[in-house]
This record gives structure tokens, sequence and C-alpha cells, in this order.
């Protein structure tokens, strides 16, 4: 017997599963994978747990019934991201159920998904499924997305539809912006800040490079826009200077750290190429060295199913159209396997990433309800 859906959630809210690229704060997400392997076994579900590449502890979860790649893949990640204890009203590893709504680090982003999705599996005799259903549990998305990752180099395609269980208040979202880091180092000379002619100053030279960047990004905002999005542009955003020492220093070394993101299309290696030469060209003619490289990890675009009668039967499914998303999911990765991929699941991304993080059980019960109908037409109904 299937625990209930809320003793469920509490189980896997219990079970830390941080990751980041802290290694302070990361953590292995085998028992997460565990507890919902051992419920998917329960239903008759042949289960593998995959160890990523390394000494990580992280696992992917791939849990199946039946044979062949024409099914239904029900996705989520198993890990969450860190949390302030002393932000949190209650603990946030205790699930806690408080007016229809449960508060839990993980509960929207996206431990309640395994819940919903594994009730919804549980409707249904195994004997009954005309094609197979697929539930994959991912490490690390709230990090490296090193988990999707695995999943795509491997190359296995688990079935021609794919639905990521991330918290969109059950709106499907069809496409989503990609973002990566970028940081612009400096290289000048150190000298006596009584004479400029002894050094060369990195600072002169960033602050030539910043309005030559704002105008590209003016620049850029006119050639690609998408009205889809809240903000229809790519965005480029000044996050951090560093640099320098003292006063009475010239100033020899400072960095600039950017958020960029770009629009389904949109080329992460064509936009960093031009970048480096709107710095080359800002910095020209100046005694200046200069290095623009990516830094951290970074996500994909997702530009949406190109099956135009999956999005509708999903849209139809749940009685409203597909939306943009301004936050990054696993979909490319899923994408690149050749599966069609919405994300669609219970819960408010406002809240997620957040002290006192919830999903209403409400929100959980009309989620199952979804899945299970989703299992019926692409498992049981259509051709
Ligand atoms: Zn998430």
């Amino acid at each position: 017997m299937l625990p209930d859906p809320v003793a469920m959630i509490g189980q896997l809210i219990a079970t830390p599963s941080v990751s980041s690229p802290d290694a302070r704060f990361d953590q292995s997400n085998r028992g997460v994978v565990d507890l919902v392997a051992e419920w998917a076994s329960e239903l008759g579900l042949s289960v593998r747990i995959e160890a990523l590449p390394g000494e990580s502890g992280k696992v992917n979860l791939i849990a199946a019934l039946g044979e062949g790649d024409d099914g239904l893949v029900l996705s989520g990640h198993t890990d969450t991201v860190p949390y302030d204890a002393e932000r949190w009203t209650d603990d946030p590893f205790t699930l806690i159920e408080r007016d229809g709504k449960l508060f839990g680090l993980g509960t929207a982003d996206m431990k309640g998904f395994f819940a919903a999705a594994l009730h919804a599996l549980a409707r249904f005799e195994p004997s009954s499924l005309r094609r197979p259903i697929t539930l994959l549990g991912t490490a690390d998305e709230e990090s490296t997305m090193d988990g999707a990752r695995a999943l795509a180099e491997a190359g296995e395609r688990f079935g021609r539809y794919a639905i990521i269980g991330e918290p969109t208040g059950l709106q499907p979202v069809r496409k989503h912006k990609g973002v990566f880091y970028v940081q612009v180092s400096v290289h000048g000379k150190a000298g006596h800040a009584s004479n400029p002619a002894l050094g060369v100053n990195a600072i002169d030279g960033l602050q030539l490079i910043l309005p030559a960047l704002q105008t590209w990004r003016d620049r850029i905002g006119q050639r690609h826009r998408d009205a889809d999005f809240e903000v229809p542009t790519p965005t480029l955003n000044f996050g951090r200077v560093s640099g320098g020492d003292s006063p009475n220093r010239i100033c020899a070394e400072c960095t600039l750290d950017l958020d960029i993101r770009l629009l389904p299309g949109m080329e992460r290696e064509a936009v960093t190429a031009e970048l480096r030469d709107v710095v080359a060209h800002a910095l020209d003619g100046g005694a200046w060295g200069f290095d623009v490289r990516a830094v951290g990890g970074h996500a994909d675009a997702f530009s949406g199913p190109s099956d135009a009668a999956f999005s509708g039967a999903v849209e139809t499914l749940c009685g409203c159209s597909a939306k943009a998303a301004l936050f990054g999911t696993e979909a490319p990765y899923l994408a690149q396997l050749g599966l069609q991929t919405l994300v669609l699941g219970a819960g408010d991304i406002a809240v997620a990433h957040q002290p006192d993080e919830y999903v209403t059980i409400a929100a959980i019960e009309r989620a199952t309800d979804l899945y299970a109908n989703l299992i019926q037409h692409f498992c049981i109904e259509s051709p």
C-alpha cells in the first residue's frame, strides 16, 4: 500500500537532498530516490538507479512500466535548493499542514510532484496500458543540471512525450529562456597613484566597457524579441564589479560579472563571441589586456514541443493554454532525447526557493487527476 500523498510528501521532505555548487551545502539525493524507487516498485514499475559519474553520491532514477519508446514520461528533480533555517517559521524538513497548505523545503519545487505522479499511476492496472509510462527522478537540477545532462548524454529515448512537473500553477509551460554567466576581466598594470604614466588602470578600462555593453544590450534587444515572454528581450545584468586594492595604487585588475538570459534560438557561443568583440573594440587603442569567459553552469533556453497535437491535447486536458516562463528547467535535455516536452506541475514558482515554501493539498489532488488523465490519453486511448 502506498502512503497517502500527504504522508508521502512528509517523508520526502524529511529526507534532505540539497544540491548546491557550494560543497558546504551539497548533499546526496540518494535518500529521496530510494523512497520514490520503493513506491514505484510497489506499483510494479521496474526501477533503475544510476549513479552520476564521479563520487558525488548523486543518482538518477528511471522507473518504467511497459516497454518501448512511444510512451509518456513524467519527470522531476529530486534535489532542493539550500535553505535559510532561521527565516522559516517551522523546521523546513518537517511537513506542516495548515489551512490546506503543506509547508516544507521542496513541497512545491518539487517533491510534491512525485506524490502526484505515483498516485496517478496507482489508478491504473499495469495490464491496461497500451504504451509505456516512465517516471524519471533526476539529480542536481538546482545546481549543475548534471542529472539531466547525464540522461541526455546516455541518449536513451524514454518515450515520445514528456511532462516535467515543476511548479507552474498547473498551467502548461511550453518555452523558457536560457541563462549563463560571463566574467569580463580587465588586466592593467599596478603603479603609484601619483603618476598615471606609472601603470595601466584596469578600472579606466572597465569604464569604457560598461557603456559599450549597454549599447550592445539595446541593439540585441532590438534584434531579438519574443512577445510571449513577460520580458520580451534577452537580458544582460551587471551583477558584480570587483577589483583594485588601495586608493593609492593604480588598479591592475578588475572583473565584471554578467548574467545573460537568452531567448530560444539564440546561441550562447555566438553571443559570447559578440560580447568579446564589443569588449575588444571598447578597449581598442589602450594598453589593457582582457578575458571574456563563461563561468559556472548554464541552462539552455527551451523552445517548446514541435508536435502541436501534443500541446493541444495537454492544453485541452488542463483547460488552459500554454505559456512562456522566465525560469529554467531540464526541458532542453529531454527535448535533446527527442521527447516532445511540456512543463506542468502543482505549486507556484513564486513560493519556490523561499522560506515557508508550500503547495496546497488541492493543487496536489488536481495534479494527480491531470497526470492520470495524461496517462489515460497518451498510454491507453490515443492511437
Ligand atoms: Zn525545480
